[in-house]
């Protein structure tokens, strides 16, 4: 899993972080909100590790706007010091997903990651996805397209699949590499090409290209149909 912490103690951040990355999870950091929130909307996350009091911008705001400004719908475990009720409910009406409270056992911080994760992708692959004229079945893995059954390898689908999870937002090469072959590829071809094969059946099948290169930055899919 790609894992951001987000946590202004050194020790704890450092600890969590040693222990992710040991047990082969790709762990980035940040030691204010600011940072954190930078990090958590320019790359593409499998859960967030949040802290509640931080400099910059505290956990409960960052949390809200990831939610209701980036609308992303990463998971979030919240860690805090305080084991209130009211700091709970806060956190959930906020869009935190989990909660846990220091101290906290680093692998019941593991298993929880784990399963939000697990939760997040049941959610994200059983429901059908629709952007524009585009249908996503996850599952059959069918796409269609203006009404046509588009056939595309199993790495095209997933390209897609993952583009249409937010259509209009701006992916990265090394997102949809990560989010397609689990890690960023040693050359860009292998992404360039599947992408030349996505878009070449995709015009085959509904008569235009629902994709648009945004130089120096990635891909994006088109929201509305222009046909
Ligand atoms: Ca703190």
């Amino acid at each position: 899993m790609h894992i951001l912490i987000i946590e202004d103690d050194p020790a704890i951040a450092t600890n969590l972080y040693d222990f992710l990355e040991a047990r082969g999870h790709s762990v980035d950091a940040a030691a204010d909100g600011v940072t954190g929130l930078h990090l958590a909307i320019t790359q593409h996350f499998d859960g967030i590790l949040l802290d509640l009091g931080l400099p910059g911008m505290d956990g409960i705001t960052l949390c809200r706007k990831l939610r209701q400004e980036a609308h992303l719908d990463t998971p979030v475990l919240m860690l805090t010091a305080r084991d209130t009720l009211e700091d709970k409910l806060k956190g959930f009406e906020h869009g935190a997903d989990d909660y846990l409270v220091k101290p906290f056992a680093l692998k019941e911080v593991e298993a929880r990651l784990v399963a939000m994760h697990k939760r997040h992708s049941g959610k994200v692959t059983s429901r059908t996805l629709e952007t524009g004229d585009l249908t996503f079945d996850p599952k059959t893995m069918s796409v269609k397209f203006a009404g046509s059954g588009v056939k595309l390898p199993p790495k095209c689908i997933r390209l897609l699949a993952l583009m249409m999870g937010e259509p209009g937002r701006v992916f990265s090469r090394k997102e949809l590499e990560s989010g397609v072959w689990g890690g960023a590829q040693e050359t860009s071809d292998t992404l360039r090409s599947h992408m030349h094969e996505l878009r070449r059946a995709l015009v085959r099948v509904g008569g235009y290209d629902p994709i648009e290169t945004v130089h120096g930055l990635g891909y994006r899919l088109i929201t509305r149909a222009r046909a």
